[in-house]
């Protein structure tokens, strides 16, 4: 086994997370290496499948990152400006507006930006290296090991390991037993997704299957059990098309109904459903046309460091329990890693507690809410389609809805709705559910605000929130029809 040298920083995985967290450790003065399976030209690729992703973030985490690292983004990695994104009933009777500028991404555009963004900071890049485990002294991360691209065996050693090696992460899974980082999380808690990208002729207009200026999602239990579809506009006459299920509410749909359905009959079925687009073609520039990978749609891994250890993205579950979106997440943690990294090696401190900083300050920036909004999560898959279209229709405005995917709590109570003439009994009983959901996410929100300042509180956070959400798990179990 050679030994490749040692280092202030390694970053493992060179994808979203990966690429600021280097540049922005780079940036703070330290020796960086950024180690990644895929050759140079196909940085930030998934798997072999591609850049899988619906591409779609939220103006304000490029904004952040332009403002943080002083950097602009453009043509042609901002492939396409949407003014915001439409969620539509089962029925597509009702539509829930969320404002805010967005992008859709050429994906793997951004990611090589973002690497000539690392390499220009001064982080060393290692391509077609595969990271095969974390290096562990004394309970301690030190470093990892793995293979070139000859297939040699490398060891790497670093003051501090950042994994940012995506939901697959080979680095969180082998952490030693310890109560910080969980090394595993539940499969209902993932989402299993997929998509095309797409060119076609326009049969005709309809803002319900397609928005040049809009993201658009389409909750159905039928068609994506325990998540969403989407059509999401790209330049010229392209569009991202894909799904995301979570594989017991298949499961549960598939045996009620006698089908033997699977993410992609079901992604092509989605496809055929929407009668708007002709003579589809797959768009596979860099092929990357076709694909499907997994999301993780729950709270943030509790804490995201451990001694010598600091995780950032996927590799940390820091999606959005709601939306499933976690560019934005991912570039948030990379450049909040990279920093706090440098600053643990500075204080000469990279144990847990040294690094927890880290942990605070994801939490401020964007986590705090998101607990709140896994509890609202597993409430909607508890819903079908009928009572969906009534709740959509009838429990909530726009307004609220669109407070609790920034995780503002509205005020719901029966009394509240006393305009509302409720009818059938599930339908109630679905209103005195989201009452106590919002309830719950105001609870957990509020021991969010108070994310433990040390280490030393951890561990009853910890155990509180997870006593919270198992809770919700067994009131609300996933019944998508
Ligand atoms: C179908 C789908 C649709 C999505 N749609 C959206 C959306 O519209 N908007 C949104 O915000 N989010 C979306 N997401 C989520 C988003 O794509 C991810 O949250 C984001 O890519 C996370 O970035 P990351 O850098 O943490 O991880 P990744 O993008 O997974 O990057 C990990 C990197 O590590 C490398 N790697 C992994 N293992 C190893 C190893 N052992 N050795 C060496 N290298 C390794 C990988 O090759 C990759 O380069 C979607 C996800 C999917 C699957």
């Amino acid at each position: 086994m050679r030994d490749g040298g040692e280092y202030d920083i390694i970053v493992a995985g060179a994808g979203i997370a990966g690429t600021l967290a280097a540049a922005m450790a780079s940036r703070k003065g330290k020796r960086v290496i950024l180690l990644d399976r895929n050759p140079e030209a196909q940085v930030g690729k998934k798997t072999i499948w591609g850049w899988t992703c619906g591409d779609a973030v939220a103006g304000s985490h490029i904004d952040f990152v332009k403002k943080k690292m002083s950097v602009t983004f453009g043509e042609p990695e901002l492939d396409r400006r949407v003014d915001g994104v439409y969620a539509l009933s089962p029925d597509l009777e009702t539509k829930f507006k969320f404002e805010g500028v967005g992008y859709t991404l050429d994906r793997p555009e951004f990611e090589a930006k973002l690497l000539k963004i690392a390499k220009g900071s001064g982080s060393e890049y290692v391509s077609e290296f595969e990271v095969q485990g974390p290096i562990l002294e004394d309970r301690r991360v030190v470093g990892v090991f793995g293979r070139d691209k000859s297939k040699e065996e490398i060891r790497y050693r670093s003051k501090v390991v950042i994994d940012t090696l995506g939901i697959s992460t080979v680095l969180r899974r082998n952490l030693p037993d310890n109560p910080f980082v969980d090394r595993t999380i539940d499969i209902d808690d993932v989402e299993s997704t997929g998509r095309y990208i797409y060119e076609f002729d326009l049969d005709h207009e309809d803002l319900a299957y397609y928005d040049r200026e809009n993201a658009l999602i389409h909750l159905n239990n039928m068609m994506a059990p325990g998540g969403y579809g989407w059509v999401f506009p790209k330049s010229g006459n392209r569009i991202n098309v894909g799904i995301g299920v979570q594989k017991k509410s298949l499961d549960i749909r598939n045996t009620k109904l006698g089908k033997k359905d699977n993410l992609q009959t079901l992604i092509d079925e989605y496809v055929k459903w929407n009668p708007l687009f002709k003579n589809l073609r797959i768009w596979n520039k860099n092929n990357n046309g076709k694909g499907s990978w997994s999301v993780a749609v729950r709270r943030p891994i509790e804490s995201m460091v451990f001694d010598g250890y600091m995780g950032a993205g996927d590799s940390m579950a820091l999606p959005n329990p709601i939306s499933a979106g976690g560019i934005g997440p991912a570039m948030l943690s990379g450049v909040l890693a990279g920093e706090n990294a440098a600053k643990a090696i500075e204080a000469n401190d990279t144990s847990t507690e040294g690094m927890w900083q880290y942990n605070l300050d994801y939490n401020q920036a964007y986590g705090k809410k998101m607990a709140g909004m896994e509890v609202f999560r597993i409430y909607l898959q508890s819903l079908n389609n009928d009572i969906l279209n009534y709740g959509m229709r009838t429990f909530l405005s726009t307004k609220e809805a669109s407070d609790i995917t920034l995780g503002i709590v509205p005020e719901l109570s029966l009394a509240s709705k006393f305009k509302m003439v409720l009818k059938g009994t599930r339908n109630i009983s679905a209103f005195s559910n989201l009452v106590h959901v919002m309830g719950r996410m105001k609870t957990l929100n509020q021991m969010y605000e108070n994310y433990p300042a040390s280490v030393k509180e951890f561990a009853p956070f910890k155990k509180q929130v997870v006593h919270m959400i198992e809770e919700a798990k067994e009131r609300f179990p996933s019944s998508p029809i």
